[in-house]
């Protein structure tokens, strides 16, 4: 069983590394290939005695083709190891300190293109060539000469090889698709392959026209000439005439390595060159020397792969689920696949008119991406990859929990059945949710058994659920303790401010934020119940869609003994005015906190920020006073830097609040 998936691993990495290195053509995506490449690493880890001698893991690149001159490299041109996330990181560093005290990174982009080796003679160029198997590559001189950043002849009259890599701009490839789309051609699929494939060409006119660059960051005989550091190498590569990427960092530890990182997964987007990762590389050659390399890469550098923001996967099935408002969703089900750091196994559909625009099938493989990095969203169908078995889709016409059937309105299907079960759940859910209630203990399940064993079947209900404490103990996985937090956790959140209620209420339209403007405006329930549509449309920021909700709410019997019960039973419908204690190091000023707080949450910093006359924002503009700084700070540190904001510490945020 095991070697006959490791069979097939070989022959999927095989395959792939053909299409991607010899014909710069890929047919699946570079986090498939990764995940195959790990899968069958792990394999023969766990298998040494399996492990096959044509096995692609010992193997750089892809075959060469004997349509180009070949050329032998002095030195093997090798890949490099990958890493994946933090973790992997700082394993990276703790083997590396195993030989080395101390030691010293330097941090530059993994730029997303091609390999290539130039040679200098006397400071004239002489021949260019790509990386091949790593041993043997191809003369590719003819149009390394087109690319108009690589220098023809030096300052200095050296004999020098000089490695990099040649690339693509992202506006350019833009450029050149519109043209080809103009003229009916295929388009080119991602800066890398275009690149790789304008390089490798016999007519030197495609690749002149191509606009190509390159950034150069190895010079693999440093020591004889006289340099001991990487670092020093690209100083020495920017003064020979050669471009050098101008983000490089020489750092003093891994936490800074981590903090770059961090920083460009951040700002990537704003390049006009694709990065597919960071380098992490010894700094000093003499480290370097003692570390070593395998067959297949230095043991000195690791190349952290960022998360892809896009992964394909398989589309199992769709199903329907009702929310609290009774909309009705159609949700994919999806063969499980990580997605920037988080498994996911769900995407939603959006709504019938999602499903049909984008032709989505049961038994499809779909493109998945992070809307607004949170809620996965299933992007594109992978057509090419249908094998006729995929099923049509059908909205359904009924409810799925009660039956009744279907409203359309706009583009998504409703259960306008108030009494439909799963909509009483999903309210309850909503009203014990953080930002609403905060009621700890009652989670999602938990609320649902509730609900079904009867105990509680309305907001209301969940006040006299003390009556059935003895009943809930003897329920699996509850005990006294339990029981008493839950109970103890709603009576609490009687007293949460007045627009926490309000948004845990489930006011169509009524979000966080609206929730607050009505509750600072109103100040009391009663006020808000008695405001007409005009009054609200007075407010600041309220629309026509939120006064009009808010009138049918109050204005709806149900409704009104629902809030009548509510001040029977003491919860807070009273906006409580927050006392400002002026402070001057506070009053007035708008605080970021970044990076790790030891002696004190966020979220009590927070409080005593707003507690001193303050408030706190979460990104650093040149509006921000002051930007207070815990361990490990992100980007935000750096932009404080740059715009020359106040920084505090901790300690200074605590000694200032002793003041
Ligand atoms: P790699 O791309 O992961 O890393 C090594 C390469 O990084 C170097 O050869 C160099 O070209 C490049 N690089 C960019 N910036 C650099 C810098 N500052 N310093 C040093 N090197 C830098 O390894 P690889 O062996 O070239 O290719 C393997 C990767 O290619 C896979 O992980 C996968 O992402 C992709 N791939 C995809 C498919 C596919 O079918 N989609 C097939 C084969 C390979």
């Amino acid at each position: 069983m095991i070697e006959k998936r490791m069979e097939e691993l070989i022959k999927i990495i095989n395959q792939a590394n053909i299409d991607y290195n010899t014909y710069d053509n890929p047919t699946i995506t570079d986090q498939e290939y990764d995940n195959y490449v790990r899968e069958l690493q792990k394999l023969e880890e766990e298998h040494p005695e399996l492990v096959k001698p044509y096995s692609p893991t010992n193997k750089i690149g892809g075959k060469i083709i004997d349509t180009f001159d070949k050329v032998v490299h002095d030195i093997p041109m090798l890949s490099l190891s990958d890493v994946f996330n933090e973790d992997e990181v700082i394993d990276f560093d703790e083997k590396v300190r195993k030989v080395i005290t101390n030691p010293k990174y330097v941090c530059e982009l993994k730029i997303d293109g091609l390999a290539v080796s130039l040679k200098y003679e006397h400071g004239k160029f002489v021949q260019a060539a790509t990386r091949g198997d790593g041993i043997v590559g191809e003369d590719i001189t003819h149009n390394v000469v087109t690319i108009k950043s690589i220098p023809l002849t030096l300052p200095e009259d050296i004999d020098i090889e000089i490695r990099g890599e040649v690339y693509m701009r992202k506006s350019v490839l833009k450029e050149l698709n519109e043209e080809r789309k103009k003229e009916g051609k295929e388009l080119l699929a991602n800066v890398r392959n275009a690149a790789a494939g304008s390089v490798r060409q016999l007519d030197s006119k495609v690749a002149a026209n191509r606009k190509l660059d390159a950034f150069l960051y190895h010079m693999p005989q440093a020591i004889q000439h006289d340099i001991h550091f990487q670092f020093d190498a690209l100083e020495y590569m920017k003064k020979l005439g050669f471009t050098v990427n101008p983000n490089i960092k020489r750092v003093n530890n891994i936490k800074e390595v981590l903090a770059y990182i961090d920083y460009w997964t951040k700002h990537r987007e704003e390049l006009d060159y694709e990065i597919d990762g960071i380098v992490i590389k010894v700094d000093s050659f003499l480290d370097q020397e003692k570390l070593g390399n395998t067959i297949k890469y230095p043991k000195w550098a690791t190349a952290y792969k960022f998360p892809a923001q896009k992964v394909l996967t398989k589309l199992k099935d769709i199903i329907f689920t009702v929310g609290r408002t009774g909309q009705v969703t159609p949700n994919a089900i999806l063969e499980p696949v990580l997605l920037m750091g988080s498994t996911i196994s769900k995407a939603t559909l959006h709504n019938e008119d999602y499903v049909l625009q984008k032709d989505i099938k049961k038994g499809d493989t779909v493109a998945i991406i992070k809307a607004g990095d949170v809620i996965p969203r299933v992007e594109e169908v992978i057509k090419e990859r249908r094998n006729g078995t995929e099923e049509e889709f059908h909205m359904i016409k009924e409810c799925p929990i009660c039956h009744s059937p279907l409203v359309k309105k706009d583009a998504a299907y409703y259960c306008v059945n108030d009494k439909c079960d799963k909509i009483q759940i999903e309210k309850m859910i909503h009203y014990v949710s953080r930002d609403a209630l905060n009621i700890e203990g009652l989670g999602d399940n938990i609320i649902e058994d509730f609900y079904n064993l009867g105990y509680v079947k309305s907001f209301i209900d969940l006040y006299h659920l003390k009556k059935y404490a003895k009943d809930l103990m003897e329920l699996e996985g509850f005990g006294k303790k339990s029981i008493q937090k839950i109970l103890d956790n709603i009576e609490e959140s009687k007293k949460a401010p007045l627009d926490k209620l309000l948004y845990a209420l489930g006011i169509r339209y009524v979000g966080k934020k609206t929730a607050k403007i009505l509750a600072n405006h109103y100040k009391n329930i009663d006020n808000l119940m008695q405001a007409s549509y005009e009054d609200l449309k007075e407010v600041k920021d309220i629309g026509d869609a939120i006064a009009k909700s808010v009138v049918d709410y109050f204005a709806t019997p149900e409704n009104q003994k629902l809030i009548r019960q509510m001040k029977e039973l003491k919860i807070n419908m009273i906006e409580q005015e927050e006392e400002i204690d002026e402070k001057e190091d506070f009053y007035q000023k708008t605080f970021v906190l970044t990076g790790t707080l030891t002696n004190i949450t966020r979220n009590e910093a927070s409080a005593l920020i707003q507690k001193y006359g303050g408030i706190t924002t979460s990104s650093v503009s040149k509006k921000t006073d002051v930007v207070v700084v815990g361990e490990n700070p992100g980007s935000k540190y750096d932009k404080a830097k740059e715009l020359n904001i106040e920084i505090w510490s901790e300690e200074d945020f605590l000694q200032k609040i002793k003041d």
